[in-house]
Parts: C-alpha cells; structure tokens; sequence
C-alpha cells in the first residue's frame, strides 16, 4: 500500500496529474493518506483490509502504468522514461495477485511483500526528491521564465518546455543562450557550456559566486549584486538584468540574464538563462549617441554640454565658459534661407574647432549658440573673449558672397560658479550683457550682472504694456552727418525705456521679444507718432533744403498689421511733415524674401513715407538686385567698417565698402554708413564718395531736447546744403 502511495506521489511529481485531470491537491493528499491507513489496517488484521489492499495495489500499480504510458503518448518526456518500470511494477503486482488468488494462500503476496517494501522504500525516496525538485528535472523552473518581471507571475507553460531532455537543451543552444544556475547554498555559479562559450570558454564554468561578482565590469557590479540581493528576498520572482562580464579574450560582452528566483519565501536559487546583447546594446548607444550630438554640425549638443559639465567634477573651478550668439542670425537666415543659415551654421562650427582644436571642446546649444569650454592653461577670460572676437570678424563665404557673422559672447570663470547650472546661468547673463552693449563683444560675468538680470518673459511683458501707459517709453534720435561738411542732415530714431529700476534699457533687450508678443505695434506706434511730431516741428524751425529728416525702424511684425497703411496714412495727412522725410527703415533680411512685405512697403512709399533698408550687407540682397527694391535709401551694416579696421581683412572690406558706394550713387539712392567711430573712418568714407555717415564718432542717440540742440549747431544756415532728391 505505501509503494502504491509512493507510486502515485512520484508519477505526480514526474508528470502532474492536475495538468489532465483538474482534481483539488486536497482530495488527491486525502485519498493517499486513506490507501495508506487501510493498508496499515490490513497490516494489523484488520477483517477485509487485507484484500481492499491487493486490490488497490493491482489497480493503483495499473493505473499508474497506464497514466505514464498514456502521457507518454502525448509528448511528455518524462512519462516516457518512467512508464517501462511502472508497467513493469504493475506486472509483479498482478502476477502475484494471480498467483496468490490461485493459490489460495497468502505466501505469494507474503513471499512478494519484501520486494514490495524495498521498491516502495526507493519509490518514496524518489518522490520525496522529485517533490523537492532536487535531482531529476534541472529545467523544471525554466517554466517560468516568459514573465520577465512582476513578482509571482506564473504562466501555464506548454508541456514541452517542462521536460528534461535533448529538445530543450538544443532550443536554448541554438537560440545562443546559455543556462544560468546560481545556488545560493553553496555559492556556487554554474554556467551551461553554451552559457559559458558566450565568454569564449569551451567547457562548462562552475565558479564560486563571489569570483563571478569578481568578473563582471566594474561599472555594473553594484548593479548586479543589489539586484541579486533584492530579488532573492522575494522567491518566485522572475526578473531581467544587463550587465557586462569579463570574457576570456579580456573583452566584455553585454549579458542579459533572464531569471527566476526559485524556492519559497527567501530564494535558495537562482535560475535562468543568459543571452549575449551586446550588439543589441551597442545600437542603444550609436542612439545615445544621437541624442547627445547636434545632426547639423556633428558637435555636442545642450544635453552633452550639461554632461560635459557635470563630468569636470572640481576641475569646473579652473575652467573658464564661453557662450557664443551669432548677433543677426535671424536677418542671416531670413535672407539666405534655410539652406543658407544651415550652412553658416556649419561654417561658424567648423572655424570654432579647427581654430581651438586640442585647447577646448565647442557645443552647439540652441538654433544660433556654440558654447566651449577652456582650461585655465588657455589664458585668462578676456584673452579668450579677444581670440573667439577675432575668429568670427571674419567673413563667411556663401556662393561668391561674403556673409559677415558677428557674435557676441558670455564669459564665465568657474570660480564664481557654485555648480554647472551656475556656470551656465553666469555665462548667459555675460552673453545678455554683451547683447546689451549691442553685440559684436565679449563680456565676462561679475556678481554685478545679477542685478540687472531680466526677469521673466511674462514679467517683461507687462512691464512692457505698463511702460507705454506710464510713458517710460522714450524715442532718441542719433545725427546723420552729411561727411563732405559736417553737417546734420537727419536722424535715426531709436526707443529707450527709462525703466523704474532697471535705469536706461536698450532696445535689444525688449524688441525682439516684443516682436514675439507682437507689443511691437504699440511701441512702433508710438515711435512714428513721436518722430513725425518732433521732426514736423524741427522743420519747422530750421527750414533746410533738403529738409531734415528722421528714419524710424519698422520691425516686419508691424508691416503685417492690417491697419499700418491707414495708420501711417493718418499720421503724413495730420502733420506737415515733407514728403519723405519721415523715412521706414527696415532691416535687409526682413524684406528681401517676404514679397508681402515689399507690396507693404510700397504703398507706404505711395502714401509719402521714405524707405531705407536697414543693416545692408548682412542678408542676401545682392547690389544688382537694389535697383529692383524700393529704398531711397541704404544704410551700410557696421560690420564693414569694423572688418575694414581690421588689418587681415583690410583689402576685402574696402573693396566692398566702395563697390556698396559707387553703386548706390549710380542708382541715386542715399547711402548711410553706419557705425562711425573714429575719425579716420569718417575721412575715408568721405574720400571714398560716401556721403552720410552715423555713429559715436558724431554722435550717441539722444534725447529730444540734445538733438535739438545738436541741430542747431550743426546746421547749414545757408539752406542750401545737399542735393535736392538724394537725401
Ligand atoms: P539698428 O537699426 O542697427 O540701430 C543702430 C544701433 O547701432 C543702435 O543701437 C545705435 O545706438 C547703435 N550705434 C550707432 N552708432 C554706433 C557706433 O558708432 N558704434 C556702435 N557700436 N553702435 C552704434 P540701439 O539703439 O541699441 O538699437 C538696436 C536696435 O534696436 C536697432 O538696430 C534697431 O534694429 C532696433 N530698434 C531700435 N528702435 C527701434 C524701433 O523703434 N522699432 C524697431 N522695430 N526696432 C528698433
Ligand atoms: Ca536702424
Ligand atoms: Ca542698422
């Protein structure tokens, strides 16, 4: 009778009897325990035991015969291997119950009894083993491996994957994994041969666990031993990690270990397969690597600047920070288009590298932003600011024309810096500092700086709509000085905010972004209004032929505004301004692709406005193409004379400078040189047929009651000065 239980307990640990035939593990321990009480009741005599028990042990031994064999029918394994000496088992069984039936004696089943006892000894050793899940099935557990994570999933599994056997063993070889079996009683690692040739061995690896800990990359050590010390708390969890191991070619592959902690409560296994992935991961890093680089430039993006930061450790304290902003880059791409922008964009990058290579690393942060990073061995902030100033005077060449780019710049010393984001917000606030003093320069940072720092956007807009009601909004006037004498022909009207706590602002600090929220047309409202109103009353009192004039800058924001032609056409009708003198002066890049804009522009010519294009040179217009556009007159970027001065470049600019004079003289347009600031450039210009000029060297812009002044003292009282139709 105990054989028979041993039997059955054994069969159900080979082969689960609940897979086919869904009965409670309650009823079938039940009915184990009651064939064990009757054939110990038989053992004490008990009247009719003694048959009950031949009887269960004839049919239980054919039973169990036949369940083996019938799984074994259907593709288990297992059964298969079983069902011979369980036939076999059944065979004694029923022949001594014949033979002891024949008999009519007990002495057969007496004399079969001890081979029983001894079977059933080794049966019940058997099923206690395979119970434990010790010997027999060493891929038993791989049954739940489909559940990558999420502790206790079990997934019913099909049949064949739960055997032991060649099939599987191939599978997992052939799939290039290999088995991972971590014994944490004995602390010892065994790696299947396939598992173990991912590390170039040819044979089985049995190491003790903490010389496999010893193996893996330094870098993923931690990794790996808190996740084996974590999961093995929760037995039964199925869990993935990546880590890499020391091959024996000395190289490390990425292994991807697929695991089950087995056991129950505190795990005393760990079991599961290992997969090479280091192609796998080497992709996930060539993405990495995308996400980190710039695709236009190939250099090092925000998100690798930041890291770069993060990786100087102490080393960022003697590092000096330099931000880098093209001052017109929008007027550059509005002109030269996307193609064209994206060109000089690769230019300024590849200049910046090859010019610092080996002395510092350069990023690309934002649309028109390099940042680099120099040691301290490079020289001081300023040295560094005067290198990176003379590197982008240079012109860039765009088909046969030359495109000047020029930039401002933010220092910053690490010194100041409590950490990375410091460094950086202290570079920034340099670079807005020397946006401030209107570009073209290098600042470095001072704690200073912080209190002039902007506030948000939100913030400067509202303070914005309130400076126009509260009239902090002041319009400035900067001479245009007619070169052969001197004398004043008109002005450049430009906006300043006398700003309650912030003193003076420059307009590059609030025209660009009133141009986002579209503010602008207030403020260019108030601008014309201003300037037709003041230059009106100038006429009036210094009645010149030509007349003064004034230009005010148009954004291409406010040409957009449906109601600027009616507005404009107000303003000429209600003052007695002279035609043309109230003069829209509108920068190169703005028009010169926006035919929109040009019709605009064209019927304010119509309406008796005067037209100058503003920063000529920077954009695209070429100097055939001027005869088409509507100016009167041109306004020649600073960024001529300033290359012109500049010793390398002396030839190129001069030639430029002159082919940009002679030319808009032939085509009767005024021209205006901006950026004057010595007297040497107003000499020249002079000799060189220029007739107006603008800049410090005349004159800063100034307020209303200044500019009047200045008139006065710098007017031509004979009234005949200049050529009636060229101003
Ligand atoms: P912009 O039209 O190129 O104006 C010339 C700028 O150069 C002015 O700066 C002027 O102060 C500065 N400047 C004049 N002479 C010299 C010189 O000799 N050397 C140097 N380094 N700079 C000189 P500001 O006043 O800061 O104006 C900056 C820009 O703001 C202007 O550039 C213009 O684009 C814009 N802006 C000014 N007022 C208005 C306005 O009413 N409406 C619009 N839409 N834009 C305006
Ligand atoms: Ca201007
Ligand atoms: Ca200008």
């Amino acid at each position: 009778g105990l054989s028979i239980v041993a039997g059955v307990k054994l069969a159900d640990a080979i082969v689960p009897v609940s897979d086919v035939w869904p009965i409670s593990p309650r009823w079938f321990g039940q009915g184990l325990w009651a064939i064990a009480i009757i054939s110990l009741l038989a053992y004490f005599g008990l009247p009719g035991m003694t048959i009950l028990t031949s009887m269960l042990v004839v049919l239980g031994t054919v039973a169990i015969a036949t369940y083996l064999v019938y799984r074994g029918r259907h593709g288990v394994q297992a059964a298969r291997v079983a069902a011979p000496s369980a036939a076999v088992f059944a065979f004694v069984a029923l022949a001594s119950a014949v033979a002891s039936t024949l008999a009519s004696s007990d002495s057969m089943i007496a004399s079969a009894a001890g081979g029983f006892a001894a079977v059933g000894a080794l049966l019940l050793a058997l099923a206690v083993a395979a119970g434990e899940g010790i010997a027999v099935l060493p891929f038993q557990s791989v049954a739940v491996m489909p559940a990558m994570t999420g502790p206790h999933i079990e997934a019913p599994l099909p049949e064949q994957l739960r055997v032991t056997g060649n099939a599987s063993a191939d599978a997992i070889g052939a799939s290039h994994q290999g088995v991972f079996d971590l014994d944490f009683a004995s602390d010892v690692l065994t790696l299947s041969m396939e598992g173990a040739a991912l590390l170039g061995l040819s044979h089985l690896l049995r190491v003790r666990h903490g010389d496999w800990i010893g193996r893996i990359h330094p870098d993923d050590r931690a990794t790996y031993t808190r996740a084996i010390q974590d999961y093995r708390a929760q037995a039964g969890l199925a869990f993935r990690i990546e880590f890499r191991v020391r091959s024996e070619s000395g190289r490390y592959p990425w292994l991807e270990l697929r695991a089950t902690m087995m056991g129950t409560g505190h795990a005393d296994r760990c079991l599961g397969l290992i997969a090479d992935v280091t192609m796998r991961k080497e992709s996930e890093a060539e993405v990495m690597d995308r996400t980190l680089r710039d695709p236009l430039t190939g250099l090092g993006n925000r998100v690798a600047l930041m890291e770069e930061l993060e990786q100087l450790g102490s080393r960022f304290k003697t590092t000096t920070f330099a931000l880098i902003d093209i001052d017109r880059f929008k007027a550059i791409h509005a002109s030269l288009g996307d193609r064209g922008g994206d060109d000089i964009l690769k230019q300024i990058a590849g200049r910046l590298s090859k010019r610092f290579k080996g002395t510092a690393e350069v990023f690309r942060v934002g649309g028109d932003g390099f940042a680099m990073l120099f040691s301290r061995e490079q020289g001081t902030p300023s040295a560094i600011g005067t290198q990176l100033i003379e590197a982008s005077a240079e012109p860039y060449l765009q088909g046969d024309r030359n495109i000047f780019a020029p930039v401002s710049i933010g220092l910053a010393s690490g010194q100041d810096a409590q950490d990375p984001l410091d460094f950086l917000k202290n570079a920034e606030l340099a670079l807005l500092q020397a946006k401030r003093t209107g570009g073209g320069c290098a600042r470095l940072y001072s704690p200073e700086l912080e209190l002039i720092a902007p506030g948000d956007a939100v913030v400067l807009e509202t303070d914005l709509r309130q400076a126009i009601q509260d009239k902090q909004i002041d319009l400035y006037y900067q001479p245009i000085v007619r070169l052969s004498d001197g004398v004043i022909a008109g002005f450049e009207a430009l906006l300043r905010w006398h700003h309650p706590t912030k003193g003076l602002v420059a307009p590059a600090e609030f025209i660009a972004h009133s141009e986002e929220t579209g503010t602008i047309v207030a403020l260019g409202r108030f601008a014309l209004e201003r300037a037709a109103h003041d230059i009106a009353r100038w006429q009036k009192f210094f009645p010149v032929e030509p007349p003064l004039f004034v230009s005010v800058n148009v954004s291409r924001r406010q040409l957009r505004d449906d109601d600027f032609g009616i507005f404009l056409g107000g303003l000429l009708h209600n003052t007695t301004v002279a035609p043309g003198t109230l003069k829209l002066e509108i920068t190169e890049g703005a028009v010169a692709t926006d035919k929109e804009a040009l019709a605009a522009l064209t019927r304010c010519r119509d309406l008796g406005a005067g037209l100058a294009i503003d920063d000529f040179g920077t954009g695209q217009s070429s100097l055939s193409q001027l005869k088409d556009l509507p100016f009167d007159t041109i306004k020649v970027d600073q960024s001529f004379l300033r290359s012109r001065n500049d010793a390398l470049k002396n030839q190129e600019g001069e030639v430029l400078l002159k082919s940009i004079i002679d030319l808009a003289r032939d085509l009767k347009r005024s021209v205006v040189v901006e950026g004057v600031e010595t007297a040497e450039q107003a000499a020249w210009l002079k000799s060189n047929g220029c007739k107006f000029g603008q800049g410090f060297y005349f004159s800063r812009p100034l307020p209303t009651a200044e500019a009047l002044r200045y008139i006065a003292m710098h007017f031509d009282p004979s009234g005949a000065s200049g050529v009636a139709g060229e101003a």
